[in-house]
């Protein structure tokens, strides 16, 4: 911001200032503005964002298709703060609020098998535009390229510091939603952990969410491009804690797709004490007794078949992740069925349900759909994400302890805590009015 007219000062504080033009901040803005104006009050509101360009993360996600959100989003597809408090914010504004919101501003979403919804038009562009013109249309100023670097309280006002050092912005209410530290170059690079944590706020443990796994194997690293359908389980302690279903993908770093993105936390967050481990199911459909039947019969019915030919064709396996495969756990593949020993039968039943997958370590935050910790919901209020520690400061988004898992929980999480901390700003500066 240059200094001079466009300088906000003291005695003509705005209303409600937001820190972060993202999923959170627009649907802040949005929310807070329909609230004054419901009540024939259009307050000051200005939306600030770091970069000159605002909404990367909506455009870039979904593989730009931008998967808005999900058709049941339950407290456990969620991990990091207490679950009462997840619960409490999406029945404030739960999924079929944001399928009403998006219909209102024209943003036809369609459900895809699975669950998740897109937009119809398979374009993110289309999410990102609709909240940007409602933006605009309900009178919140928004200024880009404004990078907030502090926030300080005097008496019942805020003092922003941006980045350029020449402008400050005064406020009555501060909504940060200024993500957390994943795919920094789209903005979201941790400086509002710094504010909030100037304010007494205690940021938990943060860590790359939803990144891909990687491996030192060669072999596994051969198969890039390969996917199938697998179930991988986290282990901490010997403990399993947590199962993650869907497709697996290798790459030439090591395992991508639904199911490791998802696991992903788990091995991120763990600590060395800890003896993480990774298994992978690769026929999630089968159990060790269904496994051990259809061995069984297929050695009675073609008894001279190969087992490579037997995982490729009866399991439907791909020929190139079975050729890997099999010599990781060293059974010739080129064995006849009827040769099978009850030892090798085991130990391929085994190795196919519960195969020590050779992760090392996670990708990190320049790959993360998402960032796990943040600020401790312990300090925030539930009914309102207005901070118990600073009054007329509130928090939405990803900058806040909670993470989801892969399908729309994310943008959830963010339209939720975006439409409660909005509406409760204004309502708090109506009734102090
Ligand atoms: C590749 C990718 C794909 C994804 N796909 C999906 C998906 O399909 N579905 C889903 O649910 N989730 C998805 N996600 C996750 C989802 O995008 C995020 O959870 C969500 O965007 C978080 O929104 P936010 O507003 O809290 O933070 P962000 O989107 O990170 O926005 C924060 C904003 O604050 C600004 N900012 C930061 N610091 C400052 C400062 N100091 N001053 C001023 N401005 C500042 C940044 O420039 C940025 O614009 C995906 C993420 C990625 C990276």
């Amino acid at each position: 911001m240059a200094s001079g007219q466009n300088d906000v000062v003291k005695e003509n504080p705005v209303g409600i200032v937001i820190v972060g033009a993202g999923a959170a901040g627009l649907m802040t803005a949005i929310q807070a503005a329909r609230a004054l104006r419901a009540r024939g009050v259009p307050g000051s509101l200005l939306l600030l964002d770091g970069r000159p360009t605002v909404g990367a993360k909506i455009l870039m996600s979904g593989g730009t298709r931008c998967n808005v959100t999900h058709r049941e989003v339950k407290p456990s597809d969620f991990e990091g703060g207490p679950r009462h408090f997840v619960k409490h914010v999406l029945e404030a504004f739960t999924p079929q609020a944001t399928l009403r919101l998006f219909e209102e501003i024209g943003v036809k979403l369609v459900l895809e098998p699975g669950g998740k919804y897109f937009p119809a038009t398979h374009s993110a562009k289309t999410v990102l535009e609709a909240l940007l013109k409602e933006t605009d249309r309900v009178g919140v100023g928004l200024k880009k390229r404004v990078r907030i670097t502090a926030v300080q309280k005097e008496g019942d006002l805020f003092c922003l510091k941006s980045s350029d050092d020449l402008d400050t912005v005064w406020a009555r209410r501060v909504v940060l939603t200024t993500g957390g530290l994943s795919y920094p170059a789209t903005g979201s690079d941790g400086a509002g952990f710094g504010i909030a944590r100037s304010f007494g706020h205690t940021i938990l443990k943060t860590f790359p969410a939803l990144t891909p796994l990687l491996t030192k194997d060669p072999g596994w690293k051969n198969l890039s491009g390969v996917s199938l359908a697998a179930r991988l389980s986290f282990f901490r302690r010997g403990k399993k804690v947590r199962e993650c279903p869907g497709p697996l993908l290798f790459t030439h770093f090591g395992f991508s797709g639904p199911a490791a993105l998802d696991i992903s936390r788990h091995l991120a967050g763990a600590a060395q004490g800890d003896g993480p481990r990774i298994t992978a199911s690769f026929l999630p459909k089968e159990s060790e007794g269904s496994l051990q039947v259809r061995l069984q019969s297929a050695q009675q019915a073609y008894s001279k078949k190969l087992v490579k030919n037997l995982l490729t064709g009866e399991f439907s396996l791909p020929a190139r992740f079975v050729e890997v495969f099999l010599e990781k756990i060293g059974l010739d593949g080129g064995l006849r069925i009827g040769n099978f020993s009850s030892e090798d039968k085991k130990r391929l039943i085994r190795s196919l349900l519960h195969y020590p997958l050779e992760a090392e370590g996670v990708f990190g935050y320049s790959k993360a759909e998402v960032t796990a910790g943040g600020v401790d919901l312990k300090e925030i209020k539930a009914a309102t994400m207005e901070s118990k520690l600073v009054n007329g400061l509130y928090f939405a988004g990803e900058i806040l302890d909670v993470d989801g898992r892969i399908g729309g929980f994310n943008f959830q999480w963010a339209w939720s805590t975006g439409a409660l901390a909005g509406r409760s700003a204004a309502r708090s500066l109506l009734q102090a009015n």
